[in-house]
């Protein structure tokens, strides 16, 4: 399907509204019924009709369309954000007894789901390092059901061989998962490399512009009822329709906006790697990178975040460099039209810095809209200012 049939076509039905250009926010709770058998169908199967909006919603559909065509999947379910995607996506396909193998470092909330809420409901974990595809193999058990994966990883970009993961979960039984947020699905198409339920946050390219959260899990029609009928409709974490309408809007530009990211990345990058106070760059489509080959192999484009590690020998000279930028804002998130920087010393007192480990001297930059020259400027003056050199 083309990709602009999906953003500014699919899904959207302009003479049942006006023909007006924009779809409208069905901002409803519920939906009337005029005949008594209409009403049994729908509590029959609720994801056939509209019933009440904790279900399905019409704004929210077009959005769900429009994400499930872009992952190339039967189908999506969007929920309020990422974090309520990959807690549905999870819980609907583990059991008592089961057991997980993970990559190692996921998302925060992710290793939080893992260690400290499905214990409690007699699921467990192993953590592997998912840059050797055998890690997982060698971890896996008779009780092992499910693969989470996260390719890359949106720190350090440790990436997973995804094809070669979801193929031997294919033989045994076990099904895949992976955070795709990084690429979106217009730079990694994980379901055509064999991944059950493909999760992405809508709260970072999709939206676009820092106003909305919103999550979305793809796969076949039976995977996105399965979900739908338990934890979609107990949960109550689907997305609102003014949110839907805001990622709806997002997606017209997204294209538009990666293709833009990608270039002013380029510029950032050779800036930050040329600079004498920075020792390395992690960023997957940099040849220095560690799994190059990989990256190119399975991802399209690398938009907007890298992370760089400086020659700091006290936190003190990191604080300096990221309260000097002028326009570069800190913030978590990323994917916005704002540039961003979060430092991995955030996390520690100033005793605790040690000059030795790099992960203290490691900073994440996300590159937003703005012009190149205009963040390497800014860039510049915070590396004069804060001595790092
Ligand atoms: C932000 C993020 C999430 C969670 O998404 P929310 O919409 O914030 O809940 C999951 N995975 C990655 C890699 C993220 O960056």
């Amino acid at each position: 399907m083309d990709i602009s049939y999906i953003l500014n076509e699919l899904g959207e039905d302009r003479e049942h509204y006006f023909n007006a250009i924009a779809p409208p926010i069905i901002q409803t709770s519920n939906f009337r019924f005029n005949k008594v058998d209409e009403l049994r169908a729908a509590f029959a199967d609720e994801m056939s009709t509209y019933l009440y909006s904790r279900g399905l919603n019409p704004t929210v559909d077009i959005l769900r369309k429009k994400l499930a065509a872009l992952d190339g999947a039967e189908d999506c379910l969007v929920f309020n954000n990422g974090a309520a995607a990959i807690f549905a996506g999870v819980l609907a396909n583990v059991k008592a007894g089961d057991h997980i193998v993970s990559v190692s470092k996921p998302y925060t909330w992710v290793q939080r789901l893992f260690d400290v809420i499905l214990p409690r409901f007699a699921v467990t974990t192993t953590y592997v390092d998912g840059r050797d595809a055998t890690n997982y193999f060698n971890a896996t058990r008779p009780d092992t059901t499910f693969y989470y994966l996260e390719s890359p990883n949106s720190w350090d970009f440790a990436m997973q061989d995804i094809s070669a993961i979801a193929a031997y979960a294919k033989q045994h039984n076990i099904i895949t998962l992976i955070d795709n947020s990084y690429c979106t699905p217009l730079y990694q198409k994980p379901i055509e490399m064999g991944i059950d339920l493909a999760m992405q946050t809508a709260t970072k390219y999709i939206g676009g512009h820092s106003d909305t959260l919103g999550g979305v899990l793809s796969g076949t029609h039976a995977m996105m009822k399965k979900i739908f009928d338990s934890e979609y409709l107990n949960i109550g974490s689907g997305i609102q329709p003014f949110n839907a309408w805001l990622l709806i809007r997002g997606l017209r530009t997204l294209p538009a906006r990666l293709e833009r990211i990608n270039r002013t990345t380029q510029d950032v990058v050779a800036f930050v790697k040329a600079h004498p106070a920075v020792k390395r760059i992690l960023y997957p489509f940099d040849e220095s990178f560690p799994q190059y080959q990989l990256a190119k192999q399975q991802m399209k484009e690398a938009p907007g975040l890298f992370s760089f590690y400086v020659k700091a020998e006290s936190r003190q000279q990191i604080v300096t460099f990221c309260e000097s930028l002028q326009h570069i804002q800190m913030a978590v998130s990323w994917g916005g039209h704002e540039s961003l920087l979060l430092p991995k010393c955030a996390g520690l007192q100033d005793h605790e810095f040690d000059a030795a480990n790099p992960d203290h001297q490691m900073m994440r930059l996300y590159v937003g809209l703005e012009e190149a020259a205009y963040l390497i400027t800014d860039l510049n003056q915070a590396f004069e200012r804060s001595g790092l050199k």
